[in-house]
């Protein structure tokens, strides 16, 4: 047996760094070349659109196809992509064995099509690196402890790799993906948008939430909690650096040049109002807690300053949760007797986000004048420690990113250097 290594690596592998024959040729070659220093543990994702295709396949059989025999269908995907990757490993000459997620040891939570890890049983994984295999797990799926399988939610190949990188006290987990690294808005909008050399997990979790699609929200969460590195680069230019997603303690601990790192747009967002809600304790309680148990997670949230004995309340939703979200307010509206519930789902949320604005005075004053400059109303703003976000008029939303992308300085880069 091959001593093992003293350090060991997940990488991870999306959709389109696996969609054929070539690609899986390519991200071998990367495996191999980490397997020459650390224990390697690979996570792909299912190739290319399959599991969309999936899905599809699934609507047409049975519209109401959910639960237990979507994940059954679903798991399949990701399958595919570990035996033909474990091949063209092994084809270039270095051992590799592929596991489903329940030979890997992923243990989850019961909730079929979005379930939580609960643990990760590493002998098997442990078992095959000593052997000096370069292992390779289906991302995105598990078992429950009654022998169910799951998966973990669309995109959750993503915390897949940062559980198993935290389980193995893993040195880094490398994020694979189409993109050589995460931007300072969506490039599409801003054409001299730039690459990020750091980011910190926090403002990683704000940017991914707020649509940057290039890592899972969850994962990230999950990277925080058990401060795991990342880094988010490219499978198909693998020497570039990409992207580093480091906790935000060692962020601080840098001179940190610029209050903003990223400016985000959200178009898939509506708001709702209730208006004229009774101001007394546990009425917003029972307001948050109705969304809550029905799964609609809400974001921005407002209470406006007390008229005599009344209140408004506003927040933002995903835009799919409006209809049943409102049902659910018109039934707790009448229950608190308040006047009437107003929405609206064309709006946009125009957001910058930055471990810089700590302690920064000037921030949200720069962010409004930009928008007053431009001509541009606000109609809603939320604040918290490292972000502020505004509601907009969606047709604005554009001219606003690329405003405030100026205004904050971001097409010039002036990267902090990790000491
Ligand atoms: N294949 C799954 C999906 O498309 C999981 C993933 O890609 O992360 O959602
Ligand atoms: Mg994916």
């Amino acid at each position: 047996m091959a001593p093992l290594k003293k350090t060991t690596l997940v990488v991870k592998f999306g959709g389109t760094s696996v969609a054929d024959p070539e690609c899986i040729e390519r991200i071998s070659k990367i495996c191999i070349r980490e397997a020459k220093e650390h224990n390697v543990i690979v996570v792909v994702s299912a190739m290319g659109k399959t599991t969309n295709t999936l899905v599809d396949l699934a609507n047409k059989v049975n519209p109401n196809a959910r639960g237990r025999e979507l994940d059954m269908l679903l798991a399949t995907g990701e399958l595919v992509s570990i035996a033909v990757t474990a091949m063209s490993i092994q084809k270039l000459g270095h051992p590799a064995v592929s596991l489903t997620g329940w030979q890997a040891g992923f243990i989850t939570e019961s909730a079929h099509n979005k379930a939580r890890i609960a643990e990760i049983k590493k002998e098997r994984i442990e078992k095959h690196l000593a052997n000096g295999e370069i292992v390779v797990v289906a991302g995105f799926q598990g078992i429950t402890e009654e022998g169910e399988v799951t998966t973990l939610g669309r995109g959750g190949s993503d915390t897949s790799a940062v559980a198993l990188a935290a389980a193995f006290k893993a040195c880094r987990c490398d994020i694979y993906t189409d993109v050589d690294g995460v931007y300072t808005t969506d490039p599409r909008i801003v054409a001299n948008a730039n690459k990020l050399e750091l980011i910190s997990h926090e403002e990683m979790i704000e940017l991914a939430s707020l649509g940057a699609k290039v890592l899972h929200p969850r994962s990230v969460e999950l990277a925080k909690k058990y401060n795991v590195d990342l880094r988010v680069r490219s499978s198909f230019e693998p020497e570039k650096e990409g992207t580093k997603v480091i906790s935000l303690k060692r962020i601080k601990e840098m001179e940190l040049t610029k209050a903003v790192t990223g400016v985000a747009l959200d178009t898939k967002q509506a708001w709702i109002g209730i208006m004229g809600v009774p101001d007394k304790p546990g009425i917003v309680s029972k307001i948050f807690t109705s969304l809550s148990k029905r799964n609609i997670s809400v974001d921005m949230i407002i209470q406006s300053v007390p008229r005599e004995t009344y209140n408004d309340v506003a927040f933002t939703l995903p835009k799919e949760d409006l209809k049943d979200a409102l049902a659910i307010c018109q039934e707790i509206l009448k229950e608190i007797e308040g006047t009437k519930i107003v929405s609206d789902s064309n709006i946009a949320k125009v957001s910058i986000v930055g471990a810089g604005m700590i302690n920064r005075p000037g921030v949200a004053s720069t962010l409004f004048n930009t928008f007053a400059k431009e001509g541009i109303n606000i109609q809603m703003i939320a604040t918290s420690e490292i972000k502020i976000s505004c509601i907009i008029a969606p047709d604005q939303a554009e001219k606003a990113v690329k405003a405030i992308h100026q205004a904050f300085e971001l097409e010039t880069s002036s990267e902090p250097v990790i000491a």
